[in-house]
């Protein structure tokens, strides 16, 4: 799609024009159609006149969508002088009405707005717009991924309007620094409009697959936090357990948090599970990991499918139902510490930031994410945990706040091929970020051949003996990993002579 994109040239300003004059509704401000098209055109111009980069996207030649910006301090792409001329046609039809109230009304609102912006810009959205029928199609998405590519971890913002198609900014991450209303008198009508201002860190990485692994980081001494990409070792639990889609979303979620938690513990012995139960078709799962970077689990069932959610996403919660959540840390000692709690959505992530404030009284943000290819493989995985430590100020608490804001679902930033480190950046805007631990992950079953000849030896000689005459063999199978010991007759004889 990248490839689609060129220079926007002054020979596109007719497409650019034709296409706000529609999204944008002035057949809502100016009835006379030669005097709507002569603003449109003028429009452009005079927002081209400030862009410092201007690009198109083109679809069998023609520009069907366009983004100009102004990156702080550059130079303009085009001359005043060209411009000027070439919009003067424009501004004689325009004259020829007189000034508008409103437009001074709207700018008037514009430049109050303008005041919360924030001294941390780099640069400006000034126009963006795509060809109505070809909206959400990826177009603006591809020409806001190509600006990013050139203005990576810098922050833009962009100021629009409920004219305008303003909720695609909210889908790609915008945080709304302030809205306000102004109220329009037209020639053809009174209207409230809607005004926003946008801003966020522009982000651009190439699609690459990186290895598992979780980080570790701190904040100030007043945030921990954890991120994690999983992707690999979800995608070989799904091929290992055959996994439905919902199947792989909550094994994946929950194995992503189970290794962030598992990063806690002290030794290397130890041992924490969480073990979902409910009363949905999946029944619940099982994980476990520790502080190694391994971890193994398995569903109860494998294939479960149902329709999406309200919110269109994998119905995790609903796959798992109403149930507990028991977290268990074996230390080695006589007892496990184990704590339950009853599930709150069974989206796992809710579930546990529940846990963590409940029982542990930390309180924490757990985001975790599983994203599918259409081929059913894992595309995406990875999650991230954020917990307040006990001497956490106010007012960080506050910019962690604004921060979560942005962060409408986690799979958006996975998709965008953020990193652990990309994800802890994001969360945690405006701190002194301090990654402190990166270690690799794998899903790692500690099951094998003689493991499973100490659990036969435990149960008994006469059950042995039982099971050798009757069966002639013993199956045993993991439901961890799936791996199968088989033991036949002189097997089974072998471990009775060790009973002796
Ligand atoms: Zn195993």
């Amino acid at each position: 799609m990248e490839n689609n994109i060129r220079n926007f040239r002054l020979d596109d300003v007719a497409s650019a024009a034709k296409m706000i004059n529609v999204s944008m509704h002035f057949d809502t401000y100016i009835q006379d159609e030669e005097a709507r098209i002569a603003f449109c055109y003028w429009y452009v111009y005079s927002n081209l006149s400030e862009a410092t980069e201007a690009f198109t996207y083109e679809l069998d030649g023609k520009c069907v969508g366009f983004i100009f910006a102004n990156h702080f301090g550059d130079t303009p792409l085009f001359d005043e002088k060209t411009i000027d001329e070439l919009s003067a046609q424009y501004k004689y039809v325009m004259d020829k009405q007189g000034e508008k109230e409103y437009v001074k009304k709207y700018h008037a609102h514009l430049e109050e707005l303008s005041k919360y912006i924030g001294n941390n810009q780099k640069g400006q959205i000034v126009l963006f717009g795509v060809e109505p029928g070809l909206q959400r199609q990826g177009i603006g998405t591809t020409l806001l991924k190509h600006l990013s590519s050139l203005h990576n971890h810098e922050r833009y913002f962009v100021m629009t309007d409920s004219d305008c198609n303003f909720t695609f900014y909210e889908k790609n991450h915008f945080e709304l620094l302030v809205q306000g209303d102004v109220e329009l008198e037209t020639e053809v009508m009174t209207k409230t409009l809607s005004t926003y201002v946008y801003s966020r860190t522009l982000f651009y990485k190439d699609n690459v697959q990186p290895n598992d692994y979780l980080v570790r980081a701190n904040a100030n001494e007043e945030i921990i936090a954890w991120a994690i990409t999983s992707r690999n070792l979800v995608e070989h639990a799904r091929q290992i357990h055959n996994l439905s889609p919902i199947c792989t979303a909550a094994l994946g979620r929950s194995m992503s948090a189970a290794l962030m938690m598992g990063n806690n513990l002290k030794n290397e012995q130890d041992v924490l599970t969480l073990q979902f139960n409910g009363n949905g078709p999946m029944r619940g799962l099982v994980v476990s990991s520790n502080n190694k970077g391994e971890v193994k689990g398995y569903t109860k069932v494998t294939d479960v499918i149902m329709p999406p959610n309200a919110a269109r996403h994998l119905n995790v919660g609903g796959a798992i139902g109403e149930g507990t959540l028991t977290v268990i840390r074996d230390y080695g000692l006589k007892d496990p510490y184990v704590s339950t709690i009853e599930l709150q959505t069974g989206e796992i992530a809710e579930d546990l930031t529940y846990y963590f404030a409940s029982s542990e009284q930390t309180p924490s943000v757990v985001a975790l994410g599983v994203l599918m290819n259409k081929d059913v493989t894992v595309k995406r995985a990875g999650g991230l945990i954020v917990q307040l430590l006990p001497n956490c100020p106010e007012e960080s608490i506050t910019k962690l706040e604004r921060n979560l804001r942005k962060l409408y679902a986690l799979t958006d930033l996975l998709d965008e091929g953020m990193t652990p480190e990309d994800m802890l950046t994001f969360v945690l805007e405006g701190f002194d970020v301090n990654i402190t631990e990166k270690m690799p992950v794998q899903f790692k079953c500690n099951c094998s051949k003689e493991r499973s000849e100490q659990v036969l030896i435990s149960i008994g000689k006469k059950e042995l003996e039982k099971l050798r005459d009757e069966d002639h063999k013993i199956s045993l199978n993991c439901q961890f990993c799936g791996s199968h010991y088989d033991f036949d007759e002189n097997d089974i004889n072998e471990l009775i002579s060790q009973i002796d």
